[in-house]
């Protein structure tokens, strides 16, 4: 068997590689290897090759051998955080290097101060390598000593030996959703496993060798691209046919290849690769790694029978007074909204039926506990029977208070205070939203639920503190025991369990390179949005309290385009007063230093019920007074909010946005109340006022509206639930109810040709905002400001800075004549590739409508 030498790279103590200080190298997942502790500050090729650079990044350098073995050398620990401080690179990507040749030089000293460690992994990632002999460990090393051996497959060293005379060579068009990402590729390499060829495929003027998936990966190849594969040797023809399997031929060929027997022959091959992979519903977006950790806990024995009627019911009384005390705790501390689910948490402790059935029970002679936890489970079984998806996944806030009290009622705090290790994916049946808060979430790197919904609290929450989480899983997530190495790919739905090298090596390059861009995203923020033709969007946030200003500010937010005041009329009894008012809106108006403030008037009803006001019942929630239909009704109740808002200092900062407008008249009364206000207040001028729009009616309508108000702002959450007629609530059709429907666009577009004639400024709050798939066409459609969740606001105006309108427009015109939002979303995935620099990575796409 060949070997492959490596020397060592740098200077040091060589140290195994289950000792460095970080578990995705530790536990191999990355690759196997060795460490060394470093004296010396200058790493060197530790075998001959070309440099492989992740983009973006100076802490890493991978050489890649002409057999396509990879060895990486991952300088410290953390160290993506120093964005390349500290480091300087000595080579370019793509350069052939000799043995021992200078790659990069770091500050020992400022390393070691600003990274958590500065042991530097050498460790093998590709395929192609049978094992390593000889290796160091356990005592110092000096540059050029010999630190490893790798034994090298027969296969390998046959493909890069075999004749140079070119046997097969065919093109294809890429059909994988993703690309060559890190299954198609595995699956391409797995189908050539034991063929005796090598296999070349070349894309985008670069080549990568088809027998390793960290090669094909790192060719970026995209969905609907065209690759040339070239396969040279004795089975040159069989891999090009498995190839035919895999890939569609392009056009120039026929097609008519595909016969029963080859689809017979593919299955086995895809079931293997699925095997370790489960599915499940983005909750929140984003891809993580780390180790499982299972928060799965035994059911709690309870003994039936109490010690009477009086003993047990001050004893559950007891327990829910410490339950109660906890949750005040938690709410003083949260934000808008962690505070708005603890709320809710608190009045279901209270809630009388609740407490009347468990007191039926605790009159039976039952122990407090079963008492609590029967009347707990009957409700639950009640809110799942109802057929309401939101209701159903309030299930979960009842359950999270059934354990809170039994542990009380057991000696315990009421939350189970868990250890996690680093990189924590959590594996939970329905993970509560309590447990969530008092876990510590800088140790977690994902969620991953058996049930739960994607509108749950556990979801909405994970996404404001940007983990990624996938729900509805199925109970076999449960069967993963603590401690595996996951990979986490919420975007697309999948969990890798015991992912392979290839995928884990793919993915700390996806992870490094996201981290180091977000970083990059980040610093860029602050300054102004300019398209690359001149055009300047504003690109404001989306608030629900005062707490979220300054991280807002901090992402680059130049206003704020939707405060959505219902957070604070809702958890409580009666509405806040004029003066209440006030002072929330004062303090987020001077919180954002002068940058403008637009106020949505209450929009409630519908999914957000406010037991305080005098709604009546419906049948069909979403369809009767919600918005300003409900102001309307209750107009004292706006009179205030209004007040409120016309007294915030200095004037001007404030704008005020109306929600669910319908038609003119809507805008009409408003104003005349707004002119009453102005004048009792002594104030000459009225503030900017604008509709949004978010019912097809005012989409309709839009050039009468933008004739009488100072801006539009278009909802597409709500405009999309209305235009498609489905309930945004509902988990079954949550991946059907996306905004880029061309019939949606349709009403953004005729909303801003009616805005341009009457000079009327049209801005997006809705989820639509966020999407970075969407951008481009809201541009092309005219949009000149959009209203975003703060986390993503740098990667945003990253975009947008990278964006010719004039080339939006025409993309535009092409989503409008879309058939379906699929076909929308292709169109711009593939404009954005083709015409973009750096097109968006699939990070945080696709926030979908309840953001
Ligand atoms: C919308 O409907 O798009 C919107 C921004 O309003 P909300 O999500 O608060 O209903
Ligand atoms: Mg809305």
């Amino acid at each position: 068997m060949a070997t492959l030498k490596l020397i060592a790279p740098l200077a040091g103590w060589c140290l195994p590689i289950n000792e460095v200080p970080d578990p995705v190298f530790a536990q191999r997942m990355v690759g196997e290897g060795v460490a060394i502790d470093p004296t010396g500050s200058l790493v060197h090729a530790p075998c001959a090759g070309a440099v492989v650079l992740m983009s973006g990044a100076k802490h890493a350098v991978t050489i890649r051998t002409e057999l396509g073995i990879d060895v990486l050398l991952h300088v410290g620990i953390d160290t993506v955080a120093l964005h390349g401080k500290g480091f300087e690179l000595l080579v370019a990507a793509g350069d052939l290097v000799q043995i021992e040749q200078p790659l990069l030089r770091f500050d020992l000293d400022f390393v070691a101060r600003h990274a958590k460690s500065v042991v530097t992994p050498i460790v093998l990632t590709g395929a192609g390598f049978a094992g390593l002999s000889k290796v160091i460990a356990n005592r110092s090393i000096d540059v050029g000593e010999m630190l490893m051996e790798v034994a090298i497959n027969e296969l390998t060293v046959a493909q890069a030996i075999v004749g140079e005379q070119l046997q097969q060579q065919r093109r294809f068009i890429v059909p994988f959703e993703h690309g060559l990402h890190a299954r198609p590729a595995a699956l391409v390499v797995t189908a050539l496993k034991g063929i005796n060829a090598a296999v070349k495929v070349s894309a985008h003027g670069r080549s990568g060798n088809a027998h390793s998936a960290v090669s094909l990966m790192s060719l970026g190849i995209q969905r609907g691209d065209e690759v040339v594969v070239q396969a040279r040797g004795t089975e040159a023809s069989a891999a090009i046919t498995v190839l035919e399997r895999l890939l569609q031929p392009a056009p120039t060929r026929s097609a008519s290849r595909t016969t029963a027997m080859e689809t017979q022959h593919s299955a086995p091959l895809a079931k293997r690769m699925t095997e370790c992979q489960l599915t499940g519903v983005l909750g929140s977006p984003g891809l993580a790694m780390g180790v499982a950790a299972s928060l799965l806990q035994a059911e709690r024995l309870v003994n039936e029978t109490g010690s009477g009627y009086h003993a047990e019911s001050s004893a559950l009384t007891r327990a829910r007074a410490v339950v109660r005390q906890h949750l005040e705790a938690l709410i003083a501390s949260g934000g808008a909204t962690q505070r708005g689910i603890l709320t809710a948490h608190l009045e279901l402790l209270d809630d009388p039926e609740l407490l009347q059935l468990a007191d039926v029970l605790l009159q039976r002679d039952k122990s407090a506990a079963f008492a609590w936890r029967g009347a707990v489970r009957d409700t639950a079984v009640k809110f799942r029977a109802l057929g309401d998806a939101l209701i159903a996944e309030r299930a979960a806030d009842l359950l999270d208070l059934e354990a809170q009290v039994l542990r009380v009622l057991d000696g315990e705090p009421p939350v189970a205070v868990n250890d996690l290790p680093e990189r924590a994916i959590i594996i939970a049946e329905e993970l509560l939203p309590s447990e969530l808060l008092t876990l510590d979430l800088s140790r977690v790197s994902g969620i991953c639920m058996a049930h739960g919904g994607p509108t749950s609290h556990v979801a909405i929450i994970a996404t404001a503190k940007g983990i990624p989480a996938l729900v509805a899983i199925g109970s076999e997530v449960t069967a993963i025991t603590n401690g595996t190495p996951l990979l986490l790919d919420a975007d697309n739905g999948l969990l890798h369990v015991d992912p392979s090298a290839a995928e884990l090596s793919s993915a700390v390059r996806a992870l490094d390179s996201r981290a180091a861009e977000r970083a990059a995203d980040k610093a860029a923020a602050k300054g102004p949005c300019i398209t690359a033709d001149g055009v300047g969007i504003k690109v404001f946030c989306n608030l629900g309290a005062l707490n979220e200003v300054a991280d807002a500010v901090t992402h680059g937010a130049e206003g704020c385009g939707l405060l959505r005041t219902e957070l604070l009329f809702m958890d409580r009894t009666e509405p806040p007063d004029e003066a209440e008012q006030l002072r929330e809106y004062q303090h987020i108006a001077t919180a954002l230093a002068g940058r403008p403030l637009v106020i949505r008037t209450l929009d409630v009803g519908g999914d957000k019920p406010i037991p305080y006001l005098r709604m009546p019942t419906e049948e069909n929630p979403a369809l009767g007074m919600r918005g300003l239909r409900m102001s309307l009704h209750e107009p004292a109740l706006l009179r205030t909010q209004l007040r409120a808002i016309l007294r915030v200092e200095p004037f001007g900062q404030c704008r005020i946005l109306l929600p669910m407008v319908t038609e003119l008249s809507d805008v009409r009364t408003v104003r005349a109340l707004l002119e009453e206000i102005a004048t009792e207040l002594g104030r000459k001028e009225l503030p900017q006022l604008g509709a949004m729009i978010e019912t097809p009616a005012s989409a309709l309508l839009a050039d009468q509206l933008s004739r009488e108000v100072e801006f539009l702002s278009i909802g597409s959450n709500d405009l999309s639930q209305y235009t498609l007629a489905m309930d945004r609530g509902h988990a079954e059709l949550a991946s059907r109810l996306d905004a880029l429907h061309p019939a949606v666009l349709r009403l953004i577009a005729q909303t801003t040709v009616a805005a341009k004639a009457a000079r009327c400024r049209v801005s997006v709050c809705g989820g639509l905002a966020s999407d970075p798939v969407a951008i481009p066409i809201l541009i092309g459609l005219g949009v000149q400001e959009i209203s975003a969740v703060p986390i993503l606001i740098p990667r945003l105006k990253r975009l947008i800075r990278g964006l010719d309108t004039n080339a939006c427009v025409a993309l535009a015109a092409q989503a409008l004549n879309a058939t379906d939002a699929a076909a929308v979303r292709a169109l711009s995935e593939q404009w954005q590739r083709n015409t973009l620099r750096q097109p968006p990575s699939a990070d945080g796409a696709r926030l979908g409508v309840k953001r």
